[in-house]
């Protein structure tokens, strides 16, 4: 069994308030087919503003990679996913490495009729993956009116963004947040570099009381962060810093994060995303999993990445607060099936039949309005 088709499906759908951009959320689908009509399904993504790679380079680099793709026979498949940081043609493109790695991944689960995540670690996988809420930047009132309903949903932990007002009116909301949804509930922030090194130790220790679980990239340089965390005993998570191996060796070698977020879309797949994990904790550090607000394709992929990751003392971001996609709907937000650990709140859920094809399946179905839009591209 060999690949003999590739295919490229591109996507637009807007983003509703209070999504942080005015644009559609751009991507393409990407299809691995099989003699046998199988497919596995991937993604690329680039998110405006995050890494240099753009939509119209991405597909350029799938075009240019598909000739390599067609005909590796199927028990060179985890082979190609292993290389594809070699392959000339999608070396610079991590989102194009993600379709690939996560279609290749998907057909693999076909074959091997295991979920993603057991096929990644068929030891440690975990069935459901505690997730966070996200909240917009809301009027102070508002947010804590929101907050408080996300908490009474059962979410166990809520993630503010903070960053671009003064540091006390941050501080206050912060507080109040917590004021109103106690401390059961665990609370980290994301500032989203919207700090220089000054600012975020000064809001960092005056939040210091606050019981803040971590604040995401304070600040937009390693250096800069590392001597945000000695300066301050809130728990310093990297993110938009984490954009490959040797971005996350850094911030680990020279202690600049407790946390590392990892972004499948953003490091080229599911792959380098679990060696990045493996290499966090050996350095004691711990990783959570969030997406670029790709389709549920994309998403899908990463919450097999998190189930693959074991039991995390850290809820995933893998609700975002604004995501278009219809199936944020259907996907299955419940309470633990285990009574013994009550406490983590939310957690999607993952099956044994749980494959990134039937999520495409469902996500077109959902979408015949935008089919008009979808022009598929056998490359
Ligand atoms: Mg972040």
């Amino acid at each position: 069994m060999r690949i003999v088709r590739v295919t490229l499906t591109p996507y637009e759908c807007p983003l509703d308030p209070p999504c942080p951009s005015d644009e559609p959320r751009r991507g393409v689908i990407l299809t691995l087919e099989e003699e046998d009509g199988a497919c596995g399904y991937g993604e690329s993504a680039p998110l405006p503003g995050f890494g240099l790679e753009t939509l119209a380079s991405s597909v350029a680099a799938l075009r240019l990679a598909s000739k390599y793709l067609l005909g590796v026979p199927r028990e060179r498949y985890g082979d190609a996913i292993e290389d594809l940081h070699r392959l000339a043609p999608v070396m610079a493109s991590p989102c194009a490495r993600h379709a690939i790695d996560l279609a290749f991944h998907d057909l693999m689960a076909c074959w091997s009729k295991k979920p993603i995540a057991r096929l990644l670690d068929d030891l440690h996988a975990v069935d459901e993956v505690p997730v966070n809420a996200a909240l917009p930047r809301l009027l102070r009132e508002d947010l804590v009116k929101a907050a408080m309903a996300l908490s009474a949903e059962g979410y166990r932990t809520l993630k503010l963004k903070v960053g671009g007002i003064p540091i006390d009116e941050d501080v206050a909301r912060v507080r109040a947040v917590r004021d109103a949804i106690g401390r059961d509930v665990r609370l980290r922030i994301d500032a989203n570099r919207a700090w220089n090194e000054v600012e975020a130790i000064e809001a960092l220790r005056a939040l210091g009381d606050v019981g803040l679980e971590y604040c995401e990239e304070p600040v937009s340089d390693p250096e800069g962060m590392a001597r945000v965390k000695n300066a301050v005993h809130v728990p310093i998570a990297a993110d938009e810093s984490v954009v490959d191996l040797d971005s996350a060796r850094r911030l680990l070698e020279s202690d600049a994060a407790d946390v590392l977020v990892l972004k499948p879309m953003a490091l080229g797949g599911l792959h380098p995303a679990r060696t990045i994990a493996g290499m966090a904790r050996e350095h004691g550090a711990d990783v959570v999993v969030t997406t670029m607000l790709e389709t549920p394709v994309g998403r899908r992929g990463a919450l097999h990445l998190a189930a693959s990751l074991g039991p995390s003392p850290f809820a995933h971001g893998l609700r975002a607060g604004c995501t278009p996609w219809p199936e944020d709907h259907m996907e299955h937000l419940d309470p633990p099936a285990s009574r013994t650990s009550p406490d983590v709140g939310r957690v999607l859920r993952i099956g044994y039949d749980d494959r990134i094809a039937i999520r495409m399946h469902e996500w077109r179905q959902r979408y015949a309005d935008y089919k008009d839009q979808l022009l598929q591209e056998e490359v």
